[in-house]
């Protein structure tokens, strides 16, 4: 699949600011090798200013991008760039939201429309429900619960919408690599497609033995976001972590990218997709 690089989809990967529990220098660095290695994308890396940092010249050039690729949590943006991010968004732009990114901006509406649901932060009841899969369909749960997850581990990620072009042709379920599994994420949860969901049982602390979702798809005026809950790099962490080299998070990652950009999905699977015994790492 390898294009020239006028046929690449142009990707801004935006970062440079993580909370406590996270290492956006090692998850960014990941996501630059990977995404930039395909050989589908041209990706641009912007790091924003540090915490508390001067924000007032940070006017990333949106429209010049196919989709923005979010590893960001931190300091809220200047009134000009969100308003010129939210137009983007609105006039058919692409977003795709990395793990903790969904941590960021509780008190951004307009960004927690894009994003479908999110965690911490202060989120809770009055930030919209929690989004659930029972009896082969979406749920918006409206009760109590604040974001949270277990300890890492190995869990199944199951497909649930195999028509949507994301998840063509994947397979039903798989083994993600240890990770952190979000639980509990609240948000307006408008146009949001469940794309896949992991489950853990009350046997397991801090279990919900919900299937909670952990690939989204939302549509946001003309734009489209993926949102991906996995890829958990902790803020020890020095080397890129299982949960980033899955191929399941990989691939799963490339097809959002495609879709928030281009409305379609040309990716065949990998012949190293895992299946649902072991998982499957690069
Ligand atoms: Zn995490």
């Amino acid at each position: 699949m390898q294009k020239s690089d006028s046929q690449k989809i142009k990707v801004l990967l935006l970062t440079g600011q993580s909370n406590q529990w996270h290492n956006w220098k090692v998850s960014s660095q990941a996501l630059q090798a990977a995404v930039g290695g395909d050989g589908m994308f041209e990706v641009d890396t912007l790091v924003s200013p540090a915490a508390g940092g001067d924000f007032s010249g940070f006017a990333p050039a949106w429209s010049d991008y196919d989709v923005v690729l979010l590893d960001y949590e931190g300091d809220r943006w200047p009134e000009e760039c969100r308003a010129a991010f939210v137009r983007y968004m609105e006039e058919g732009g692409g977003l795709v939201s990395f793990h903790a990114s969904d941590n960021a901006f509780p008190d951004w509406p307009e960004f927690n429309e894009m994003i479908g649901v999110g965690g911490w932060g202060g989120r809770d009841e009055s930030s919209g429900p929690k989004v659930r899969w029972r009896k082969g369909s979406m749920v918006l749960d409206p009760g109590p619960g604040e974001a949270m997850h277990p300890e890492p581990f190995e869990y199944l990620v199951e497909t649930r919408s195999p028509e949507h072009p994301v998840m063509q042709g994947l397979p039903e379920a798989w083994l993600h690599a240890i990770d952190e599994q979000y639980s509990q994420l609240r948000g307006p949860a408008q146009n949001l497609t469940v794309l896949a969901t992991a489950i853990a049982g009350p046997e397991i602390d801090k279990g919900t033995g919900e299937n909670e979702p952990m690939l989204m798809a939302i549509e946001y005026g003309k734009g489209r976001i993926f949102h991906t809950t996995l890829g958990h790099v902790g803020a020890d962490d020095t080397e890129t972590p299982p949960a980033m080299k899955c191929v399941g998070f990989l691939e799963t990652l490339f097809r959002g990218l495609e879709w928030a950009a281009t409305g379609a999905v040309t990716r065949p699977v990998p012949a190293d997709f895992p299946g649902t015994d072991f998982p499957s790492v690069r």
